[in-house]
């Protein structure tokens, strides 16, 4: 019967970067359309192991549940997705969850994904507007670079393509396909375009796009179904070309 339904949950929780960590059972009453958070929300209401002994509530990440936000991005069953549309009628039982190995821990579930928004900065992933408004409207974008650009404005930062990525790893400085992607946007559009040669600068340096193997873990990892790829090939060619014309021209 469906009220007797029962999930199985196990979490590997660690209470902070220096900690041991260890692994919790859970046996959750089920429900019809649960997702991974709703589990998570559940323990936080009642936190009791299966085996009865009290705990504390799982520190983890979450904020839109509609796949936009990218904070709920963790390891469920050894594959990094995110939580909020892993449905619990889709995966295996015992549930596993963990925390992206990629990032440092926090606590439990959640971990300091800043590295990729500090790598964000590093290649220069903005159009600088300021002061422009007075100037009017920026030039038309064509329909069809408007499709282009939209699959790649796609990208919610939740990390999933660094976690499966071989060449993002302690011992690297990989900045991963993401960033890759966001140059590849900014360098589309007409105004970022004229700041197009410093990304391309920043991409040819420690950590840039030479660093990517093409294991293309990347683009099947992505919740949104970025063509990242491509967008690491596109990069590479641009990045290529400008050290060719700089050589020549500048
Ligand atoms: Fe997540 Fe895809 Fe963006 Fe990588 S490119 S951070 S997997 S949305």
């Amino acid at each position: 019967m469906a009220e007797d339904k029962k999930i199985l949950v196990r979490i590997k929780r660690q209470a902070g970067p220096d900690q041991p960590s260890r692994w919790e059972e859970f046996s959750l009453q089920w429900r019809p359309h649960m997702n991974v958070i709703a589990c998570l929300i559940d323990i936080a209401e009642t936190p009791v192991t299966r085996s009865g002994q009290k705990t504390t509530p799982v520190s983890y990440e979450a904020n839109c549940l509609e796949e936009v936000c990218g904070a709920c991005a963790m390891v469920i069953n050894g594959r990094s997705r995110q939580a909020c549309s892993a449905l619990v009628d889709q995966l295996e039982q015992p549930i596993q969850l963990e925390p992206l190995s990629k990032f440092p821990l926090v606590r439990d579930l959640a971990v300091d994904r800043s590295k990729m928004f500090y790598n964000l900065k590093r290649m220069r992933c903005w159009v600088p507007v300021d002061g422009t408004y007075a100037i009017g409207p920026g030039p038309r974008i064509s329909p069809e670079r408007q499709q282009v650009a939209y699959w790649l404005s796609r990208c919610i930062m939740c990390g999933n393509c660094l976690e499966v990525c071989p060449k993002v790893n302690e011992n690297s400085d990989f900045v991963g396909a993401a960033i890759l992607n966001q140059v590849r946007l900014f360098n589309m559009h007409p105004t970022g375009q004229l700041h197009a040669h410093e990304r391309l600068q920043a991409v040819r340096g420690i950590g840039g796009v030479q660093d990517c193997d093409n294991a293309q873990n990347c683009v099947k990892a992505c919740p949104k179904n970025i063509p990242l790829t491509e967008s690491n090939n596109d990069v590479n060619r641009q990045a290529i070309r400008d050290a060719l014309i700089g050589w020549i021209f500048r």
